[in-house]
């Protein structure tokens, strides 16, 4: 059975539709299908580089990754010793790395990671390259060197809601995706943690905070007083927990905020039903040119007569 493009909102999709209107219509409508590699050119292309991750992104999944991995396995009793998390991490680089530098992704971007820097030939030396393994390594230290990683060892694992489950829930009509990096009940509170491996920005969480308050609220029934949320900062020495304003004031800022950002979008929909975006044209180029350097699809896209291979 053909998989269906339904409609969806996350804060991910938001910023991509703010940046660059055809970015979007790249990265959600024209790759569609792309994951089979008999495709049109054009879908498989998109789809490819849909993958791909800058040096950043690429370093903010590899340590939420393997905290995941830690994470589960403290839920199942065993603690891995930071000398393993610290290998697993470097492994993981190495691989992804060398998959990259050999463009294996073209065969099988789900399995291979393809870095931004390596398909468009970016000049990055090794030195910046060790520093982003390096400054990796050293966000799971400071995991592991945390008060909360103590308490979580502490924990009652029951009390253990969420590790990295990509979640979703209903609001106008449409689906929104939530993925939250942890979340635990503690003295009849839902916390909710969001790991930061970049610099700390609360104007930019607090939309994806209230979305995640607001999946709290529905899942597990709970009043918005009853909810704490937390940015912890990996890149800080001795993390802190540094709580963020949670109220009703944020949700109905945050629950604004969506549905102008969904109203926006489908707008560029010929049909609402069945997610059928309007011809390419109506999805305008961003006029911020600086945002084109740094973007997966410039090899495909029509502001430049983008080619496809
Ligand atoms: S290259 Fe620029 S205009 Fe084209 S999709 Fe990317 S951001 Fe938009």
């Amino acid at each position: 059975m053909a998989i269906e493009n339904v409609f969806s909102w996350s804060k991910s999709r938001a910023e991509e539709f703010h940046e660059c209107q055809r970015k979007y219509f790249y990265n959600r409508y024209a790759s569609w299908g792309g994951w089979d590699k008999s495709a049109p050119k054009e879908a498989r292309m998109a789809y490819v580089l849909k993958n791909l991750k800058n040096r950043w992104a690429w370093k903010g999944e590899t340590v939420h990754h393997v905290i995941e991995d830690v994470l589960k396995a403290l839920r199942n009793g065993q603690t891995v010793p930071l000398e393993t998390a610290l290998s697993r991490l470097t492994e993981t680089m190495r691989r992804n790395y060398r998959s990259s530098k050999s463009k294996k992704n073209w065969d099988d971007p789900k399995n291979n990671l393809g870095l931004f820097e390596h398909e468009y030939e970016k000049p990055v030396s090794d030195t910046v390259w060790k520093e982003i393994h390096d400054s990796s390594a050293e966000c799971l230290k400071n995991f592991y060197g945390s008060d909360l990683y103590e308490e979580l060892k502490a924990d009652d694992k029951k009390s253990w809601l969420v590790i990295e489950d990509l979640e979703e829930f209903n609001f106008n009509d449409a689906k929104i995706y939530v993925k939250l990096d942890f979340a635990r009940r503690k003295n009849d509170k839902i916390e909710i943690f969001d790991w930061k491996t970049g610099k700390n920005d609360s104007d930019a969480a607090a939309v994806q905070i209230g979305a995640y308050v607001m999946y709290a609220m529905k899942k597990w029934n709970v009043p918005v007083e009853n909810i704490r949320a937390f940015l912890f900062n990996l890149s800080a020495p001795k993390p802190l927990a540094n709580e963020q304003p949670v109220s009703e004031a944020l949700i109905r800022s945050a629950a604004e905020i969506m549905s102008g950002s969904i109203r926006d979008m489908r707008e560029l929909l010929e049909n609402l039903e069945k997610n059928i975006p309007k011809p390419r044209e109506n999805f305008a180029f961003t006029k911020n040119e600086k945002l084109c350097n740094y973007c997966n699809f410039y090899k495909i896209c029509e502001k430049y007569n983008g080619v496809i291979k």
